[in-house]
């Protein structure tokens, strides 16, 4: 009974090891996938496997008082758990032929254009909020919560000061009409961009539409179901509510670990 367990665990090891070395390797695309907290969490299926819900990496009232139980549980449980099950819907009428193997997000956001839409909402929304999960963190009692490291510097440097581009950041988030995300990007060459995008697209799709490029380092759901329950309408609230949160130890990972 230990032993099989053992090897079981030991098979999904090397399993997901597999998975994130091929991607690795493979492209700039997915980076993102390089970051061993990303990794660790899986939540990119095994070939032919199913999509999951990833588990929290903390409880449903950790991030309170700045974003509340109700909607992250709601969050979580509902709205994420929808995009998965569409996505697998999805997968499983798509032409196989087309997208081909494996059924990775690489995969599917560099072939995304030539995909049904639902794959690119659920595709997407199953990405940015298993994504935005980890870029998140219960807040500290007494430390600021500040960028260190490599990241903190080329916010610095790129923005000249963190409030700079804390407001650059939220003025993004401020500006997505209806529902969207905000964006904090490493491009091909290296640079920090703020961007933003609507619906469930995100800054890795191969499609004309997505205007700027490049490895997620910072993401910021905008949707109203991210706030509506306690901010009602205000979103600004909302963002200002999010830098207690955030976990610049994922995003410092996402930036160096990425090309
Ligand atoms: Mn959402």
């Amino acid at each position: 009974m230990k032993k099989s367990e053992n090897s079981r665990r030991d098979f999904i090891k090397k399993s997901a090891t597999l998975v994130i070395g091929t991607i690795a390797a493979s492209s700039l695309l997915n980076q993102a996938f390089a970051s061993e907290t990303i990794s660790e969490n899986n939540f990119s299926p095994l070939d032919g496997g199913k999509f999951t819900l990833p588990v929290l990496p903390y409880s449903y009232d950790a991030l309170e008082p700045h974003i509340d139980k109700l909607t992250m549980e709601i969050h979580h449980s509902k709205h994420h758990q929808v995009y998965v099950d569409n996505l697998n819907k999805a997968l499983q009428t798509s032409d196989a032929s087309v997208l081909g193997s494996p059924q990775t997000f690489e995969n599917i956001f560099d072939k995304i254009g030539k995909l049904q839409p639902a794959l690119r909402n659920n595709a997407g929304g199953h990405y940015n909020h298993s994504l935005f999960w980890q870029l998140m963190t219960p807040a500290k009692a007494g430390v600021e919560n500040v960028p260190t490291g490599k990241l903190g510097d080329a916010i610095k440097t790129t923005f000249n000061s963190l409030e700079e581009f804390k407001k650059q950041f939220a003025d993004a988030a401020m500006k997505r009409f209806g529902s969207g995300w905000a964006w904090l990007i490493k491009t091909a060459d290296g640079k920090l961009v703020i961007t933003s995008t609507p619906n469930q697209d995100n800054p890795l799709m191969n499609l004309d539409a997505i205007e700027k490029k490049g490895t997620p380092v910072l993401a910021l759901d905008v949707w109203e179901h991210a706030y509506y329950l306690k901010n009602q309408n205000r979103r600004a609230d909302y963002i200002a509510s999010f830098w207690n949160v955030v976990n610049w130890d994922t995003s410092e990972s996402l930036f160096t670990n990425s090309k």
